[in-house]
Protein backbone atom coordinates (compact mmCIF):
# COMPACT_ATOMS: atom_id res chain seq x y z
CA UNK A 1 0.00 0.00 0.00
CA UNK A 2 1.75 3.52 -1.32
CA UNK A 3 2.01 5.99 1.77
CA UNK A 4 2.66 9.65 1.37
CA UNK A 5 4.63 10.81 4.28
CA UNK A 6 4.55 14.66 5.16
CA UNK A 7 8.22 16.40 6.53
CA UNK A 8 6.16 16.84 9.62
CA UNK A 9 6.31 12.90 10.05
CA UNK A 10 9.58 12.13 8.82
CA UNK A 11 11.31 15.19 9.87
CA UNK A 12 14.12 14.93 7.34
CA UNK A 13 16.06 17.87 7.32
CA UNK A 14 16.07 19.46 3.77
CA UNK A 15 19.66 20.80 4.43
CA UNK A 16 20.67 17.81 4.38
CA UNK A 17 20.17 17.15 0.69
CA UNK A 18 22.46 17.59 -2.04
CA UNK A 19 22.23 20.45 -4.49
CA UNK A 20 23.28 18.27 -7.30
CA UNK A 21 20.41 15.45 -6.41
CA UNK A 22 17.94 18.28 -5.96
CA UNK A 23 18.70 19.91 -9.69
CA UNK A 24 18.22 16.90 -11.17
CA UNK A 25 15.10 15.75 -10.05
CA UNK A 26 13.54 19.25 -10.83
CA UNK A 27 14.85 18.81 -13.89
CA UNK A 28 13.56 16.04 -14.98
CA UNK A 29 10.01 16.94 -12.95
CA UNK A 30 10.02 20.12 -15.23
CA UNK A 31 10.02 17.55 -18.03
CA UNK A 32 7.10 15.88 -17.19
CA UNK A 33 8.41 12.65 -15.39
CA UNK A 34 8.36 11.60 -11.98
CA UNK A 35 11.13 11.85 -9.93
CA UNK A 36 12.45 11.13 -6.47
CA UNK A 37 15.67 10.54 -4.63
CA UNK A 38 15.53 6.95 -3.23
CA UNK A 39 17.58 4.28 -1.47
CA UNK A 40 20.57 4.42 1.11
CA UNK A 41 20.12 8.63 0.53
CA UNK A 42 16.54 8.29 2.06
CA UNK A 43 17.36 5.80 4.62
CA UNK A 44 20.23 8.42 5.90
CA UNK A 45 18.59 11.29 5.49
CA UNK A 46 15.63 10.15 7.94
CA UNK A 47 18.28 8.44 10.25
CA UNK A 48 19.85 12.32 10.34
CA UNK A 49 23.10 11.01 8.28
CA UNK A 50 25.03 12.44 5.80
CA UNK A 51 24.34 10.18 2.18
CA UNK A 52 27.77 9.64 1.01
CA UNK A 53 25.75 9.65 -2.72
CA UNK A 54 22.43 10.66 -3.93
CA UNK A 55 20.75 8.23 -6.42
CA UNK A 56 17.75 9.56 -8.52
CA UNK A 57 14.66 7.11 -9.51
CA UNK A 58 12.72 8.05 -12.13
CA UNK A 59 9.62 6.99 -14.34
CA UNK A 60 11.95 8.17 -17.90
CA UNK A 61 13.76 5.99 -19.55
CA UNK A 62 17.50 5.87 -19.75
CA UNK A 63 17.74 7.63 -22.93
CA UNK A 64 15.06 10.51 -22.00
CA UNK A 65 17.35 10.99 -19.13
CA UNK A 66 20.65 11.33 -21.24
CA UNK A 67 18.68 13.75 -23.27
CA UNK A 68 18.17 15.79 -20.61
CA UNK A 69 21.67 16.59 -19.32
CA UNK A 70 24.47 17.97 -20.77
CA UNK A 71 26.85 15.74 -19.99
CA UNK A 72 25.22 11.93 -19.16
CA UNK A 73 26.03 8.86 -19.84
CA UNK A 74 24.21 5.40 -19.92
CA UNK A 75 26.29 2.88 -18.65
CA UNK A 76 25.80 -1.07 -17.08
CA UNK A 77 24.69 -3.66 -19.47
CA UNK A 78 23.16 -5.87 -16.55
CA UNK A 79 21.74 -3.12 -14.93
CA UNK A 80 21.34 -0.14 -16.97
CA UNK A 81 21.45 3.40 -15.27
CA UNK A 82 22.30 6.70 -16.04
CA UNK A 83 25.11 9.22 -14.61
CA UNK A 84 24.58 13.01 -14.34
CA UNK A 85 28.27 14.33 -14.15
CA UNK A 86 28.62 17.75 -12.43
CA UNK A 87 32.21 19.84 -12.56
CA UNK A 88 35.44 18.25 -13.58
CA UNK A 89 38.50 16.26 -12.31
CA UNK A 90 38.86 16.04 -9.05
CA UNK A 91 35.43 17.44 -7.70
CA UNK A 92 33.43 16.00 -9.91
CA UNK A 93 30.25 14.91 -8.57
CA UNK A 94 27.91 11.65 -9.95
CA UNK A 95 24.01 11.48 -9.53
CA UNK A 96 22.89 7.74 -10.21
CA UNK A 97 19.43 8.00 -12.07
CA UNK A 98 17.69 4.47 -12.56
CA UNK A 99 14.49 4.06 -13.82
CA UNK A 100 11.89 2.37 -12.59
CA UNK A 101 12.13 -1.50 -12.66
CA UNK A 102 9.45 -4.21 -12.77
CA UNK A 103 9.66 -7.05 -9.87
CA UNK A 104 10.31 -9.93 -11.33
CA UNK A 105 10.38 -12.77 -8.57
CA UNK A 106 12.45 -15.99 -9.33
CA UNK A 107 9.51 -17.69 -12.23
CA UNK A 108 8.77 -14.32 -14.10
CA UNK A 109 12.25 -13.60 -14.61
CA UNK A 110 13.34 -17.11 -16.03
CA UNK A 111 10.50 -16.53 -18.13
CA UNK A 112 11.93 -13.55 -19.55
CA UNK A 113 15.43 -14.93 -20.20
CA UNK A 114 14.55 -18.57 -20.85
CA UNK A 115 11.83 -17.65 -23.63
CA UNK A 116 13.87 -15.11 -25.31
CA UNK A 117 12.41 -15.65 -28.65
CA UNK A 118 8.84 -16.58 -28.26
CA UNK A 119 7.93 -14.02 -25.52
CA UNK A 120 9.53 -11.19 -27.55
CA UNK A 121 5.65 -10.30 -28.51
CA UNK A 122 4.28 -10.94 -25.06
CA UNK A 123 6.78 -8.73 -23.58
CA UNK A 124 6.05 -6.01 -25.99
CA UNK A 125 3.71 -4.83 -23.54
CA UNK A 126 6.33 -4.45 -21.48
CA UNK A 127 8.85 -1.76 -21.60
CA UNK A 128 12.50 -3.82 -21.75
CA UNK A 129 16.23 -3.81 -22.30
CA UNK A 130 18.13 -6.31 -24.99
CA UNK A 131 21.73 -6.77 -24.59
CA UNK A 132 24.03 -7.22 -27.77
CA UNK A 133 22.54 -11.02 -28.13
CA UNK A 134 18.84 -10.03 -28.17
CA UNK A 135 18.78 -11.98 -24.36
CA UNK A 136 16.10 -9.57 -22.61
CA UNK A 137 17.92 -8.35 -19.48
CA UNK A 138 15.68 -9.35 -16.17
CA UNK A 139 17.36 -6.12 -14.11
CA UNK A 140 16.00 -4.09 -17.00
CA UNK A 141 12.43 -4.71 -17.97
CA UNK A 142 10.94 -0.87 -16.73
CA UNK A 143 7.92 -1.22 -14.51
CA UNK A 144 5.68 0.88 -12.00
CA UNK A 145 7.32 2.64 -8.83
CA UNK A 146 5.25 0.09 -6.84
CA UNK A 147 6.95 -2.47 -8.04
CA UNK A 148 10.49 -0.30 -8.00
CA UNK A 149 10.24 -0.34 -4.45
CA UNK A 150 9.26 -4.19 -4.21
CA UNK A 151 12.51 -5.37 -5.84
CA UNK A 152 14.57 -3.41 -3.04
CA UNK A 153 15.92 -5.27 -0.28
CA UNK A 154 15.76 -3.59 2.92
CA UNK A 155 12.01 -1.57 3.85
CA UNK A 156 14.14 1.43 4.94
CA UNK A 157 16.32 0.64 1.54
CA UNK A 158 13.04 1.11 -0.20
CA UNK A 159 11.83 4.73 0.12
CA UNK A 160 11.32 7.46 -2.46
CA UNK A 161 11.57 11.27 -1.46
CA UNK A 162 10.61 14.34 -3.17
CA UNK A 163 12.97 17.03 -2.02
CA UNK A 164 10.02 19.52 -3.45
CA UNK A 165 7.20 18.41 -1.84
CA UNK A 166 9.29 17.20 1.35
CA UNK A 167 7.04 14.06 1.01
CA UNK A 168 8.28 10.17 1.42
CA UNK A 169 6.75 7.34 -0.79
CA UNK A 170 6.73 4.64 1.23
CA UNK A 171 5.39 0.87 0.66
CA UNK A 172 6.54 -1.36 3.07
CA UNK A 173 6.67 0.69 6.48
CA UNK A 174 9.80 1.68 6.10
CA UNK A 175 9.51 4.68 8.37
CA UNK A 176 8.15 2.77 10.58
CA UNK A 177 10.72 0.35 10.84
CA UNK A 178 13.60 3.07 11.02
CA UNK A 179 11.79 4.36 14.18
CA UNK A 180 11.73 0.83 15.37
CA UNK A 181 15.15 0.09 14.77
CA UNK A 182 14.54 -2.69 12.49
CA UNK A 183 16.27 -4.27 9.67
CA UNK A 184 13.11 -5.56 7.51
CA UNK A 185 13.18 -7.80 4.27
CA UNK A 186 11.49 -6.90 1.87
CA UNK A 187 8.67 -10.00 0.91
CA UNK A 188 9.66 -13.95 1.86
CA UNK A 189 13.54 -13.46 3.39
CA UNK A 190 14.75 -16.49 2.17
CA UNK A 191 13.44 -16.26 -1.53
CA UNK A 192 14.56 -12.97 -1.68
CA UNK A 193 18.40 -14.86 -0.52
CA UNK A 194 17.77 -17.06 -3.19
CA UNK A 195 17.30 -14.56 -5.81
CA UNK A 196 20.28 -12.43 -4.93
CA UNK A 197 22.53 -14.37 -2.44
CA UNK A 198 24.77 -11.12 -2.13
CA UNK A 199 21.53 -9.55 -0.76
CA UNK A 200 23.23 -11.75 2.75
CA UNK A 201 26.41 -10.03 2.61
CA UNK A 202 24.03 -6.62 2.83
CA UNK A 203 22.40 -8.06 5.87
CA UNK A 204 25.73 -8.11 7.62
CA UNK A 205 26.38 -5.00 5.93
CA UNK A 206 23.82 -2.80 6.90
CA UNK A 207 23.32 -3.87 9.95
CA UNK A 208 27.05 -3.50 11.34
CA UNK A 209 26.57 0.03 9.51
CA UNK A 210 23.25 0.96 11.78
CA UNK A 211 24.29 -0.98 14.87
CA UNK A 212 25.89 1.87 16.51
CA UNK A 213 21.70 3.80 15.98
CA UNK A 214 20.48 0.49 17.73
CA UNK A 215 19.62 -1.10 14.34
CA UNK A 216 18.98 -4.94 14.41
CA UNK A 217 18.14 -7.33 11.84
CA UNK A 218 14.34 -8.74 12.35
CA UNK A 219 14.79 -12.46 13.91
CA UNK A 220 12.55 -13.67 9.88
CA UNK A 221 15.58 -11.51 7.82
CA UNK A 222 18.23 -13.01 10.07
CA UNK A 223 16.93 -17.02 10.68
CA UNK A 224 18.03 -18.01 6.94
CA UNK A 225 21.17 -16.40 6.75
CA UNK A 226 22.84 -19.38 7.50
CA UNK A 227 21.51 -22.01 5.59
CA UNK A 228 21.55 -19.48 2.72
CA UNK A 229 25.29 -18.70 2.79
CA UNK A 230 26.26 -21.40 0.64
CA UNK A 231 24.33 -19.96 -2.25
CA UNK A 232 27.26 -17.46 -2.64
CA UNK A 233 29.05 -20.21 -4.34
CA UNK A 234 27.29 -19.00 -7.80
CA UNK A 235 28.34 -15.39 -7.27
CA UNK A 236 31.32 -14.05 -9.46
CA UNK A 237 34.31 -13.54 -7.36
CA UNK A 238 34.55 -10.34 -8.53
CA UNK A 239 31.36 -8.97 -7.04
CA UNK A 240 32.14 -10.60 -3.89
CA UNK A 241 35.06 -9.19 -3.83
CA UNK A 242 33.35 -5.85 -4.40
CA UNK A 243 31.26 -6.34 -1.99
CA UNK A 244 34.33 -7.71 0.89
CA UNK A 245 35.43 -4.26 -0.03
CA UNK A 246 32.50 -2.39 1.11
CA UNK A 247 32.56 -4.52 4.20
CA UNK A 248 35.94 -2.94 5.17
CA UNK A 249 36.34 0.46 3.85
CA UNK A 250 33.02 2.48 4.27
CA UNK A 251 33.98 2.83 8.14
CA UNK A 252 32.67 -0.15 9.68
CA UNK A 253 34.87 -2.91 9.40
CA UNK A 254 35.51 -4.20 13.32
CA UNK A 255 31.34 -3.82 13.11
CA UNK A 256 31.42 -6.19 10.14
CA UNK A 257 33.50 -8.59 11.63
CA UNK A 258 31.95 -8.61 14.89
CA UNK A 259 28.04 -9.05 12.52
CA UNK A 260 29.56 -11.74 10.93
CA UNK A 261 30.38 -13.60 13.99
CA UNK A 262 27.11 -12.96 15.62
CA UNK A 263 25.40 -13.73 12.19
CA UNK A 264 27.47 -17.55 12.07
CA UNK A 265 28.90 -15.99 8.90
CA UNK A 266 32.74 -16.04 9.59
CA UNK A 267 33.10 -18.39 7.17
CA UNK A 268 32.05 -19.13 3.56
CA UNK A 269 31.32 -15.60 2.17
CA UNK A 270 34.76 -15.26 0.42
CA UNK A 271 38.13 -16.32 1.38
CA UNK A 272 39.83 -13.49 1.86
CA UNK A 273 36.84 -12.25 4.30
CA UNK A 274 36.92 -15.04 6.01
CA UNK A 275 41.18 -14.56 6.81
CA UNK A 276 40.19 -10.91 7.39
CA UNK A 277 37.69 -12.22 10.05
CA UNK A 278 39.83 -15.23 11.18
CA UNK A 279 42.85 -12.57 11.78
CA UNK A 280 40.83 -9.56 13.21
CA UNK A 281 41.96 -10.30 16.42
CA UNK A 282 45.87 -9.98 15.39
CA UNK A 283 47.45 -6.63 16.08
CA UNK A 284 48.42 -5.85 13.14
CA UNK A 285 45.03 -6.93 11.07
CA UNK A 286 43.08 -5.21 14.29
CA UNK A 287 45.34 -2.27 13.75
CA UNK A 288 44.33 -2.17 10.11
CA UNK A 289 41.08 -2.07 10.03
CA UNK A 290 40.62 0.39 12.91
CA UNK A 291 42.82 2.46 10.93
CA UNK A 292 40.51 2.18 7.85
CA UNK A 293 37.88 3.04 9.50
CA UNK A 294 39.05 6.09 11.43
CA UNK A 295 40.05 7.16 7.90
CA UNK A 296 36.76 7.24 6.17
CA UNK A 297 35.73 8.71 9.17
CA UNK A 298 37.70 11.63 8.70
CA UNK A 299 36.97 11.43 4.82
CA UNK A 300 40.15 10.31 3.95
CA UNK A 301 40.88 7.90 0.79
CA UNK A 302 41.70 4.28 1.74
CA UNK A 303 43.10 1.79 -0.70
CA UNK A 304 42.50 -2.23 -0.80
CA UNK A 305 46.00 -2.84 -1.63
CA UNK A 306 46.93 -1.51 2.16
CA UNK A 307 44.20 -3.33 3.72
CA UNK A 308 45.43 -6.29 2.42
CA UNK A 309 48.96 -5.74 2.71
CA UNK A 310 48.47 -5.98 6.40
CA UNK A 311 45.95 -9.07 6.26
CA UNK A 312 48.26 -11.25 4.34
CA UNK A 313 51.61 -10.17 6.09
CA UNK A 314 51.83 -13.11 8.35
CA UNK A 315 51.58 -15.29 5.03
CA UNK A 316 54.55 -13.53 3.24
CA UNK A 317 56.88 -13.43 6.62
CA UNK A 318 56.31 -17.47 6.96
CA UNK A 319 56.99 -17.74 3.37
CA UNK A 320 59.63 -15.47 3.25
CA UNK A 321 61.46 -17.13 6.69
CA UNK A 322 60.95 -20.75 4.71
CA UNK A 323 62.65 -20.16 1.56
CA UNK A 324 65.52 -18.21 3.23
CA UNK A 325 66.08 -21.39 5.51
CA UNK A 326 66.04 -23.18 1.67
CA UNK A 327 69.45 -21.44 1.52
CA UNK A 328 67.98 -18.16 -1.03
CA UNK A 329 69.16 -14.51 -0.67
CA UNK A 330 66.73 -12.07 1.08
CA UNK A 331 65.24 -10.21 -1.81
CA UNK A 332 64.61 -13.18 -4.03
CA UNK A 333 63.23 -15.40 -0.89
CA UNK A 334 60.74 -12.36 -0.32
CA UNK A 335 60.02 -12.41 -3.77
CA UNK A 336 58.94 -16.06 -4.45
CA UNK A 337 57.18 -15.90 -1.17
CA UNK A 338 55.00 -12.98 -2.29
CA UNK A 339 54.27 -14.78 -5.76
CA UNK A 340 53.56 -18.01 -3.54
CA UNK A 341 50.62 -15.42 -1.45
CA UNK A 342 49.56 -14.13 -4.85
CA UNK A 343 48.87 -17.18 -6.29
CA UNK A 344 47.15 -18.87 -3.25
CA UNK A 345 45.33 -16.18 -1.73
CA UNK A 346 44.10 -13.72 -4.35
CA UNK A 347 41.73 -14.93 -6.89
CA UNK A 348 40.09 -13.09 -10.02
CA UNK A 349 39.22 -9.88 -9.23
CA UNK A 350 39.38 -7.01 -11.35
CA UNK A 351 42.00 -4.82 -11.15
CA UNK A 352 43.96 -7.51 -9.89
CA UNK A 353 47.51 -6.10 -11.30
CA UNK A 354 47.60 -2.84 -9.96
CA UNK A 355 46.18 -4.45 -6.48
CA UNK A 356 49.13 -6.67 -6.54
CA UNK A 357 51.30 -4.74 -8.03
CA UNK A 358 50.65 -2.17 -5.06
CA UNK A 359 50.75 -4.74 -2.40
CA UNK A 360 54.36 -5.65 -3.35
CA UNK A 361 55.51 -2.28 -3.42
CA UNK A 362 54.57 -1.91 0.17
CA UNK A 363 56.00 -5.76 1.50
CA UNK A 364 59.27 -5.24 -1.16
CA UNK A 365 59.75 -1.92 0.95
CA UNK A 366 59.84 -3.16 4.68
CA UNK A 367 63.37 -4.89 4.90
CA UNK A 368 64.84 -1.65 3.09
CA UNK A 369 63.32 0.13 5.96
CA UNK A 370 64.75 -2.11 8.16
CA UNK A 371 68.33 -1.50 6.59
CA UNK A 372 68.60 2.11 6.77
CA UNK A 373 71.84 2.37 4.27
CA UNK A 374 72.60 5.56 2.94
CA UNK A 375 72.05 5.62 -0.93
CA UNK A 376 68.31 3.39 -0.02
CA UNK A 377 67.24 5.62 2.61
CA UNK A 378 67.49 8.60 0.33
CA UNK A 379 65.51 6.27 -2.60
CA UNK A 380 63.16 5.41 -0.06
CA UNK A 381 61.94 8.67 0.93
CA UNK A 382 61.45 9.56 -2.88
CA UNK A 383 59.86 6.96 -3.48
CA UNK A 384 55.64 7.34 -4.22
CA UNK A 385 54.59 4.84 -2.23
CA UNK A 386 57.20 5.67 0.51
CA UNK A 387 53.72 7.15 2.63
CA UNK A 388 52.01 3.47 2.01
CA UNK A 389 54.88 1.49 3.30
CA UNK A 390 55.80 4.12 6.16
CA UNK A 391 51.99 3.58 7.39
CA UNK A 392 52.44 -0.08 7.02
CA UNK A 393 55.86 -0.04 8.91
CA UNK A 394 54.42 2.00 11.70
CA UNK A 395 51.18 -0.50 11.78
CA UNK A 396 54.12 -3.29 12.20
CA UNK A 397 55.16 -1.00 15.00
CA UNK A 398 52.26 -0.33 16.74
CA UNK A 399 51.83 -3.75 17.21
CA UNK A 400 54.52 -4.96 18.20
CA UNK A 401 56.72 -6.39 15.28
CA UNK A 402 59.62 -3.95 14.96
CA UNK A 403 61.00 -1.15 17.42
CA UNK A 404 59.03 2.47 17.78
CA UNK A 405 62.55 4.24 17.58
CA UNK A 406 62.93 3.12 13.50
CA UNK A 407 59.52 4.35 12.77
CA UNK A 408 60.47 8.18 14.17
CA UNK A 409 63.82 7.86 12.86
CA UNK A 410 61.83 7.27 8.92
CA UNK A 411 59.63 9.99 10.26
CA UNK A 412 62.56 12.36 10.94
CA UNK A 413 64.42 11.35 8.00
CA UNK A 414 61.84 11.90 5.30
CA UNK A 415 61.03 15.55 6.89
CA UNK A 416 64.85 16.53 7.49
CA UNK A 417 66.80 18.98 4.56
CA UNK A 418 70.07 17.08 3.48
CA UNK A 419 72.20 17.94 6.28
CA UNK A 420 70.20 16.78 9.08
CA UNK A 421 69.76 13.15 6.64
CA UNK A 422 73.59 13.30 6.23
CA UNK A 423 73.96 13.66 10.16
CA UNK A 424 71.28 11.03 10.87
CA UNK A 425 73.20 8.67 8.44
CA UNK A 426 76.19 9.23 10.18
CA UNK A 427 74.89 8.36 13.63
CA UNK A 428 73.83 5.26 12.46
CA UNK A 429 77.06 4.03 11.71
P1 LIG B 1 25.18 2.71 0.93
O1 LIG B 1 24.86 3.84 1.82
O2 LIG B 1 26.13 1.77 1.53
O3 LIG B 1 25.51 3.11 -0.49
P2 LIG B 1 22.71 1.90 -0.25
O4 LIG B 1 21.44 1.50 0.41
O5 LIG B 1 22.72 3.17 -1.02
O6 LIG B 1 23.82 1.88 0.85
P3 LIG B 1 23.55 0.66 -2.71
O7 LIG B 1 24.36 -0.58 -2.87
O8 LIG B 1 24.16 1.96 -3.07
O9 LIG B 1 23.12 0.70 -1.17
O10 LIG B 1 22.20 0.42 -3.46
C1 LIG B 1 21.22 1.44 -3.63
C2 LIG B 1 19.82 0.88 -3.43
O11 LIG B 1 19.54 -0.12 -4.43
C3 LIG B 1 19.57 0.18 -2.11
O12 LIG B 1 19.21 1.10 -1.10
C4 LIG B 1 18.47 -0.81 -2.44
O13 LIG B 1 17.21 -0.17 -2.45
C5 LIG B 1 18.79 -1.20 -3.86
N1 LIG B 1 19.64 -2.42 -3.95
C6 LIG B 1 20.98 -2.46 -4.12
N2 LIG B 1 21.42 -3.73 -4.18
C7 LIG B 1 20.33 -4.51 -4.06
C8 LIG B 1 20.13 -5.92 -4.05
N3 LIG B 1 21.14 -6.77 -4.17
N4 LIG B 1 18.86 -6.37 -3.94
C9 LIG B 1 17.81 -5.50 -3.81
N5 LIG B 1 17.96 -4.19 -3.79
C10 LIG B 1 19.19 -3.68 -3.91
MG1 LIG C 1 24.32 4.01 -2.23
Amino acid sequence: KREEVPASVHHIDPALVDKRALEVVATLKKAGHEAYIVGGAVRDLLLGLKPKDFDVATDATPEQVKALFRRAFIIGRRFRIVHVVHGRGREHEVIEVSTFRAYLDHAAAEHVQGNEKTSKAELSGMRHAVDASGRVLRDNVWGPQEEDAARRDFTVNAMYYDPQTQIVVDYHKGIQDAQKRVLRMIGDPELRYHEDPVRIIRAARFAAKLDALGFTLEPRTARPLVACEHLLRDIPQSRLFDEMLKLLQTGHALASVAQLRKLGLEKGIYPLLDIVVERAALPLVRGVLQDTDRRVKEGKAVAPSFLLSCVLWPDVKAGWERHQQAGEHPFPALQAAIDEVFAQRIGDVSGRGKLAADMREIWVMQPRFERRTGHGAHSMVAHIRFRAGFDFLRLRADSGEVAEELVSWWQQFSLADEERRSDMLDQLR
